[in-house]
């Protein structure tokens, strides 16, 4: 796919082309911005105001701050991570494209700093895409779960990045350590 303007930068959600919530549209107007830009945001987007917000944003407009001022809008739940500065918690909520996930949604965190998302993954991703996140959803499913023995090998095998249960991977920036979280419904 040729790509003639460089999508802008999220630091804590490096290539949301590849997990899927930016999408290229060469019809799809921003609202915010009124321009047709090749990209849209097909993401989550919490709003008082819109409820129409998803597939309306381009990833210029998130980047900038300009959509979350103009509709009040966040993009992710910043609220779960622990010993991050507000400014980091403003920077994933408003201006850094989120991710769906079965309930809720959670940014993880690492070293006092957000983590960058890494995508969805089930089984199949854990192997091809993130082998060296197999640890954290082990732990994962350890301490959230409970899970220990076969029963962890079981669930870790059932893994799906389209179907539940699905392991989230998350990597910090300053220790490079990978992290994950598994939802279900
Ligand atoms: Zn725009
Ligand atoms: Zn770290």
């Amino acid at each position: 796919m040729e790509q003639t303007v460089a999508l802008p930068t999220f630091k804590y959600h490096p290539d949301p082309v590849a997990t899927g919530v930016v999408v290229r549209d060469e019809d799809a107007p921003c609202l915010s911005c009124n321009r047709i830009r090749g990209y849209i945001y097909d993401g989550p987007v919490t709003s008082e105001k819109f409820h129409y917000l998803t597939h309306c944003l381009c990833p210029w407009c998130i980047a900038d701050g300009s959509a979350a001022r103009r509709f009040g809008a966040e993009f992710a739940d910043s609220g779960t991570m622990a010993g991050v500065s507000q400014e980091v918690r403003d920077e994933i909520a408003q201006r850094t494209p989120g991710f769906y996930s079965w309930q809720e949604t959670r940014w993880l965190s690492c070293c006092r700093d957000g983590a960058e998302f890494l995508g969805a993954a089930g089984s199949k991703e854990l192997k091809t895409q993130f082998p060296e996140a197999v640890k954290a959803v082990r732990q994962c499913l350890q301490t959230d779960f409970d899970l220990s023995g076969a029963d962890l090998k079981e669930f870790m095998d059932a893994l799906s990045k389209d179907e539940q249960p699905t392991a989230y991977i998350f990597r910090c920036r300053k220790c490079l350590e990978y992290l994950a979280y598994v939802d279900e419904t």
